[in-house]
């Protein structure tokens, strides 16, 4: 049993099937028309925003109240933190306060994991700077399994800003786990320099999107991370829409039964077009749904569940 969700890396492939199993079993409540379970009742889960965030917020407050815990929702802004209050000492007011479970969004890599050394509760990494979103990365599976029954032996192409998407690394570690394939696309400069040595078993990488695409059984879009960009890593919105953005006669080259993911927000015009977002193809809608039922499953397994 694990305590904490970190990273993508902290689950082996029959923990992470376990989790898809119970998402399942989970999202069956959604459909009844009392959708609360008993089963978290007493427990407190904290939602530790520091960076702004619309569905992963919202999806893990759901995800906790469909489970009757008592939940509090924290944002940087309007709180102490705007006065220069540190991790540590939120941590230690969380602490006092007896959270069960925090789900944390941080700009900076790593705190999650620091502050799962303060406080006694579970620590659910929301998503650390560029690092890593597992929770993401679990609901992105469950979408390709329940749209295509499987995991295993598909081919993923995850496209566009790999430097700087957390999706993206969790996505490899979990996809991989998994055992599917996924290649990486994206120019040159929005691929970490070296990544190629260091990629899992299962991993590629490739500068060409319209030479992969009629390979893949999915394509998984990034959103441009203009707020994260230090520096110029394309010529023009224009240019990079041209060469790695997808647009209807770039998704007629995918097989017929390939779908298209993006995990929002969404650039519509630059990554995606609007056709292509709003198709039969795309799953973006649906993958926010299965955030509430992937999350209810962390939080139980985090909290005490068996799978
Ligand atoms: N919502 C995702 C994240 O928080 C993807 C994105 O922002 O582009 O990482």
């Amino acid at each position: 049993m694990i305590k904490h969700l970190l990273s993508a890396d902290d689950l082996d492939r029959d923990t992470a099937i376990g989790i898809l199993d119970i998402a399942e079993r989970m999202a069956a409540t959604a459909g009844r028309e009392i959708k609360k379970l008993p089963t978290l009742r007493g427990r407190t889960v904290v939602n530790l925003f520091y960076e702004d965030s619309t569905r992963t917020r919202i999806s893990f407050e759901a995800a906790a109240k469909r489970l009757s815990a008592d939940v509090i929702t924290f944002s940087a802004k309007g709180s102490s933190v705007s006065k220069g209050e540190s991790l540590k000492d939120t941590a230690l007011t969380l602490q006092a306060m007896g959270a069960d479970a925090v789900a944390i969004r941080h700009p900076a890599a790593g705190a999650p994991h620091r502050l799962a050394g303060w406080i006694s509760g579970s620590v659910l990494n929301a998503g650390d700077g560029t690092h890593e979103h597992p929770t993401q990365a679990l609901l992105d599976a469950y979408t390709m399994r329940s749209r295509l029954g499987h995991v295993e032996g598909l081919r993923v192409a995850i496209v566009g800003d790999v430097l700087h998407s957390r999706v993206a690394r969790s996505n490899l570690s979990l996809l991989t786990t998994l055992g599917a394939e996924v290649i990486l696309v994206g120019p040159p400069t929005l691929l970490p320099v070296g990544f190629e040595k260091a990629l899992p078993p299962g991993a590629s990488i490739s500068y060409d999107l319209d030479a992969v695409l009629p390979k893949c059984d999915v394509v998984m879009m990034l959103r441009v991370q203009r707020e994260r960009m230090i520096d110029s890593y394309f010529p023009s919105e224009r240019e990079y829409s041209r060469r790695y953005g997808l647009d209807r006669r770039r998704m007629a080259l995918l097989p017929e039964h390939a779908i298209v993911m993006h995990p929002g927000p969404m650039n519509r015009g630059i990554e995606i077009s609007s056709q292509v977002a709003d198709s039969a193809r795309s799953t973006v809608v649906e993958q926010v749904a299965n955030g509430v039922s992937v999350r209810m499953a962390v939080l139980y397994l985090l909290l005490g569940g068996n799978a």
